[in-house]
């Protein structure tokens, strides 16, 4: 370690240029007047257990871990959190003197961006019904767990991951087809999407919110586009929604607080920052 020097972190993936951590974590630097730096590093599948052996060689502090080194982050962590070991994905490391600490912030950025945007939304927890049973499912399942939400609707593509993902949690999680969607909406308070559908370049979510009662909170957690179909939808008739370019700012937090000193604030000029970088890709 290069003790002294100006702080560095990175986000590391396979490929990492569609990451807009940078974007993020160096306008932090800048707003916060900190000598530090944050670089995107495109690391292959066979090469990530040698980078993560190894980053603290190079002079990082720290740093993000996207798609599809999350698994390997966490099973090169010394140290990881409930919440990483529960997802079993790491997607933010820093250093402890010799060890490598690793935690999960996926679940605390869903849910601090409800928390900001829709005040109050858990105060009274009923049904969620939860679109998908992939990583980023689990996240969001997790999280509503914990708030007090049942029953926990976990709807899916592939029945089979949404049973296995419904088994990990036990009793206020239950698995369902697409098929059984209009039935699970009638009560639901709070609907998410966490499939890639609706997603630039991926198949649109195609669903009939008819049955959803009009005071159900609806949040997509696709960023790209921000309004996407579920959430113009929803809005036509009605039901207060959240996007999810909050998710990925408020996720981003603890990493530049552990990797710089300072907790960041989340502010609309960061947000205009990010809803222009999306827009001129969409
Ligand atoms: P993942 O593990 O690959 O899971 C993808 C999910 O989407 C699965 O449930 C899959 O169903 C479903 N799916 C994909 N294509 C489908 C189709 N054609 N029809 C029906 N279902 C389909 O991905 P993930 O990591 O969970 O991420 C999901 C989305 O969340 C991505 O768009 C990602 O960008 C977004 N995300 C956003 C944030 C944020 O900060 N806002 C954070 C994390 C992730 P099957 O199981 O049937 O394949």
């Amino acid at each position: 370690m290069n003790s002294g020097a100006p702080p560095k972190a990175f986000v590391v993936g396979w490929p990492i240029a569609q990451s807009r951590s940078p974007l993020i974590h160096r306008y932090w630097l800048q707003k916060y007047e900190i000598a530090g730096s944050y670089d995107a590093i495109a690391v292959e599948p066979d090469r990530i257990s040698a980078f993560l052996a190894g980053f603290g060689d190079d002079g990082f502090v720290g740093g993000n871990v996207t798609i599809p080194h999350k698994t390997a982050a966490f099973n090169a962590a010394d140290e990881t959190d409930d919440t990483a070991r529960f997802l079993n994905a790491v997607n933010t490391l820093w250093r402890e003197g010799d060890r490598l600490c690793g935690t999960n912030t996926d679940v605390c950025g869903f849910l601090q961006n409800l928390d900001e945007t829709a005040p109050g939304w858990a105060d009274d927890p009923g049904a969620a019904t939860i679109l998908g049973a992939g990583g980023a499912a689990r996240a969001v399942a997790y999280g509503l767990i914990g708030r007090g939400f049942a029953p926990v609707r976990i709807v899916n593509r592939t029945i089979s991951r949404a049973g296995e993902l419904a088994a990990l949690f036990g009793p206020p999680a239950t698995a369902h087809s697409f098929k059984e969607l209009a039935g699970l909406l009638g009560d639901t308070a709070l609907l998410v999407n966490a499939t890639s559908l609706g997603m630039i370049n991926h198949d649109p979510l195609d669903i009939d919110l008819a049955s959803l009662p009009l005071d159900a909170l609806v949040t997509d957690i696709v960023y790209v586009p921000v309004e996407t179909g579920l959430l113009a939808a929803a809005a036509r008739r009605g039901n207060p929604t959240v996007d999810g370019l909050g998710m990925l700012l408020h996720q981003a937090v603890p990493g530049f607080q552990k990797w710089f000193g300072v907790r960041p604030q989340v502010d609309q000029r960061l947000r205009a920052r990010l809803l222009a970088d999306i827009g001129a890709a969409g």
